[in-house]
C-alpha cells in the first residue's frame, strides 16, 4: 500500500520559489475528487526536492495521501500543516486548469479551495529549510484526498500515526484565524404510507402529509447555542434541503423523502441526535399503514465508516501556543490584528482535534465565499502574506532562533 522514500536532512542550496507560480502549477494539475493521483505524486516530488522525508500513501486505489517532514532535534514534530488535495468538479468554470492572473488574483479551480494554502506551505518549507536554522522540533505537512466527499484521506490519519504538538488546517479563511468548526449530519427521513385514489383519501395514508408534519416538528425544535470564550456565539442549525413525494394530484402519495442538513456545535453528538430524531418519529409509527425510517445519507456517501463516524464539531482552546503563534505572525506580516472566529462551516480540523488530539487552527489564503463557485479566484496578496505567516508560525512553534 505504501511507498517510503527518504531524502537528505541537511539544508540544501535550494532554487528560489515563487509562491504565485507554485500555486499556478498546482491548479494546472487537475485533482477533482477521485482523481488526486497526479497531484499527490507531484507534491511528493516537490517536498522531496526540498530535502524532506516524504511518504506517499495509497488511501484509495490510485489516490495518495502525502506526508513531508523536516526534522528538528527532538523526535516529536512541533507543527503540522494539513491541506486537502482534491477540488470540486469543474461545473461551468472557464479555464479551470489554465490558471491566469487578473485583478490581483489567480483564477482557476482549486485556487482558493485549497491549492493556495498548499502553495503557501511549500513556500514556507522552502524558506525554513533554505534558512538553515536548526529547529528544536520538526515541521510536517500532510496532504489528504477526498475532503470534498467521504473524507477517506483524513479518516486514515490515525492509522498513519500522525503526530504533532500543534497544527494548522490550510483551508481558506481570508487570513482570519479559525478556532473551531461545526459538525454536520446529513440525514434522510423516509415516510411510507398507502396509496389510494385522490377522490377517496380516507382509504390511503398520505406520506407527504405525514412528511410535512414530521418536518414541521423537527424544524420547530429549539437547538443549542454554543458560546466560545471571547468569540461570537454559535447556533446549531437544521435545514430541510430537499423534499420528494407524490406522483399525481389525484393520488394519495405512498412515499415521501425528506433530506436534512443538521449542523452541530461542540458538545453535541451524532448518535444522540439521530437517536432523538428516531424517538420523535417513532410516535408516528403507531399510525396504521405508516412506516418511517431515519438514515444518515448524502448523495455522494456510499462508504459506511464515514456514516458511522460522522463529521464532528471541534474547537481549539484560545490559550494554545498555535493561536498565539498565528496571531503574532499575522500581526508581523500584515501590521494588523487578525480576526478570530468560529466557522459555521465544517472542516477537517475535526480529525486533527478529535482523532489525534492536536490543537489546531484554520488559517489560509483566499475568500472562502468563492469556494465551490465558478468565480473561484485567489487573492495574491493574501497568498504571499500567508506563506510568510506560515514560516513565522513554524519558527515560533518549532523553536527557530529568529522569527523575523
Ligand atoms: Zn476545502
Amino acid at each position: 500500500m505504501s511507498e517510503v522514500s527518504k531524502a537528505k536532512k541537511t539544508a540544501l542550496d535550494l532554487p528560489p520559489m515563487n509562491v504565485v507560480k507554485e500555486a499556478q502549477k498546482l491548479i494546472a494539475i487537475p485533482s477533482v475528487t477521485g482523481k488526486e493521483g497526479r497531484i499527490g505524486e507531484y507534491l511528493h516530488d516537490r517536498f522531496r526536492e526540498l530535502g524532506c522525508d516524504t511518504r506517499l500513501i495509497e488511501a484509495a486505489p490510485g489516490r495518495y495521501n502525502v506526508t513531508a517532514f523536516w526534522p528538528g532535534q527532538e523526535m516529536e514534530p512541533g507543527l503540522l500543516f494539513h491541506g486537502h488535495l482534491d477540488t470540486i468538479p469543474v461545473y461551468n468554470m472557464e479555464k479551470p486548469f489554465e490558471p491566469f492572473i487578473r485583478d490581483g488574483h489567480i483564477w482557476g479551480r482549486g485556487s482558493v479551495d485549497q491549492k493556495g494554502g498548499i502553495a503557501a506551505v511549500l513556500s514556507a518549507f522552502r524558506e525554513l529549510i533554505a534558512g538553515g536554522k536548526p529547529l528544536r522540533y520538526g515541521v510536517g505537512f500532510v496532504g489528504v484526498i477526498d475532503e470534498e466527499s467521504e473524507h477517506r484521506g483524513s479518516m486514515m490519519l490515525e492509522s498513519m500515526n500522525i503526530k504533532a504538538k500543534q497544527a494548522i488546517v490550510t483551508e481558506p479563511t481570508g487570513l482570519k484565524v479559525g478556532l473551531g468548526c461545526k459538525g454536520s449530519i446529513p440525514f434522510t427521513v423516509t415516510v411510507k404510507g398507502r396509496a389510494s385514489h385522490g377522490c377517496r383519501p380516507w382509504l390511503g395514508v398520505n406520506a407527504v402529509e405525514y412528511g410535512m408534519k414530521i418536518a414541521a416538528e423537527l424544524l420547530a425544535e429549539e437547538l443549542p447555542v454554543f458560546k466560545p470564550k471571547g468569540l461570537d456565539q454559535v447556533q446549531a442549525s437544521l435545514n430541510l434541503g430537499l423534499m420528494n413525494g407524490g406522483v399525481a394530484y389525484n393520488r394519495v402519495p405512498d412515499e415521501c423523502e425528506l433530506c436534512f442538513d443538521r449542523r452541530l456545535v461542540p458538545g453535541e453528538d451524532q448518535n444522540e441526535i439521530i437517536q432523538q430524531i428516531r424517538e420523535m418519529v417513532g410516535r408516528y409509527k403507531q399510525i396504521e399503514g405508516l412506516e418511517i425510517s431515519v438514515d444518515i445519507a448524502r448523495p455522494d456517501w456510499n462508504w459506511q465508516p464515514i456514516k458511522e463516524r460522522g463529521l464532528k464539531p471541534a474547537i481549539t482552546n484560545r490559550g494554545e501556543p498555535i493561536v498565539a503563534a498565528v496571531i503574532s505572525a499575522h500581526r508581523q506580516v500584515t501590521g494588523q490584528e487578525p480576526l478570530l472566529y468560529f466557522t459555521d462551516g465544517y472542516n477537517e480540523m475535526d480529525f486533527l482535534i478529535n482523532d489525534l488530539g492536536i490543537p489546531t487552527v484554520q488559517y489560509g489564503p483566499g475568500d472562502s465565499s468563492l469556494c465551490h463557485t465558478d468565480l473561484e479566484k485567489l487573492d495574491i496578496e493574501q497568498l504571499t502574506g500567508c506563506a510568510s505567516v506560515y514560516l513565522r508560525a513554524a519558527l515560533d512553534i518549532c523553536g527557530g532562533t529568529d522569527g523575523n
